[in-house]
């Protein structure tokens, strides 16, 4: 491939994306705030950029995989970033997770002056990136998302189109609502069992209906969370990062709620108490506090 791939922030979901770019041939330059990041990267044959505006003028593509919305919008739109810099012809991949909000403001403002830009959030975790399996639910014009599809797939091998620009972020979002939204109701919904007397094994045979999900098969049972595995995975502080965005999105376009707002409030806790373990530590947090 020809397409000079710039990518800035290489953390622990950015650099095996990276990593797996650079291995399909593609010309990597990379830019990132982590001194060892870029180290790290640039021993497996990567060019590192000193600024973002070095980086985007040598770029056909600019993917970033930043943690929140606020880094995304400084990258895009900053003095030093992609709007100031973008040679004609650019296309723009935020992978990030943030909220569809921002991504289509920041859109907008590229499109005038021709750069043209999609949402890729990325769901699984850092194996998937490494294995190059990640799932990618993609907002934006159809046919830029078909320009980048070959790039896109050294990364992932399922990916959605949901629709205009920031589609694929109010998807991921609408995920991420779901999965701890569920993480919670178990946790609440067992410790209540527990308490109550009946055995963990009877409730899980017994429970098999329509309260049957994912989560509760292959997230917290068998063996991780009820068995005190706690290591990540998914980490509390990105979940309540992501409930944040689910929330305040509902808040902007008029959706009230009630069971998001508590998940978050749930999710705030959990945080504060294990950062940087599991999500599921939401199931911890509520048993500790029944004494359970
Ligand atoms: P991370 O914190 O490990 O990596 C982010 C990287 O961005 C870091 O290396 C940091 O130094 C760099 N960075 C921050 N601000 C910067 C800036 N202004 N300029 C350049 N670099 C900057 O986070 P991560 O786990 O890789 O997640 C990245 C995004 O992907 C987040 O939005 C997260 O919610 C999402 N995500 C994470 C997972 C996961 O399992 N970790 C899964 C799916 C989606």
């Amino acid at each position: 491939p020809t397409a000079r791939i710039g990518f800035i922030g290489i953390g622990t979901m950015g650099l095996p994306m990276a990593l797996n770019v650079l291995r399909a041939g593609y010309p990597l330059t990379v830019f990132d705030l982590s001194e060892a990041a870029l180290a790290e990267a640039q021993t497996a044959g990567a060019k590192r950029a000193a600024t973002i505006a070095e980086l985007v003028r040598q770029s056909d593509v600019v993917i970033t995989m930043l943690p929140d919305a606020p880094d995304v919008e400084a990258t895009a739109l900053g003095p030093d970033g992609i709007e100031a810099n973008a040679p004609s012809g650019l296309i723009y991949v935020d992978m990030s997770t943030i909220d569809p909000v921002t991504s289509r403001r920041v859109g907008a403002r590229l499109a005038a002056r021709g750069i043209r830009m999609i949402d890729s959030p990325v769901a699984r975790g850092v194996e998937n990136a490494r294995a190059g399996t990640l799932a990618l639910m993609i907002g934006g014009d159809l046919a830029v998302f078909q320009e980048v599809e070959p790039l896109l797939r050294r990364m992932a091998d399922t990916i959605t189109h949901c629709g205009e620009l920031g589609n694929g972020t109010a998807m991921k979002l609408v995920n991420n609502f779901l999965s701890a939204g569920i993480v919670s109701a178990i946790a609440e919904a067992m410790t209540i069992g527990l308490k109550a007397g009946l055995p963990l094994d009877l409730m899980v045979k017994i429970s098999g209906g329509t309260g049957t999900n994912n989560a509760w098969l292959h997230k917290l049972m068998p063996g991780k969370a009820f068995l005190g595995d706690f290591s990540p995975g998914f980490m509390s502080r990105l979940a309540r990062k992501d409930q944040r965005l689910a929330t305040k999105l509902a808040e902007q376009i008029g959706v009230p709620l009630t069971l998001g707002t508590a998940v978050l409030a749930l999710l705030d806790e959990t945080t504060e108490q294990f950062p940087r373990d599991d999500f599921t530590s939401i199931l911890r947090l509520v048993s500790e506090r029944a004494g359970v």
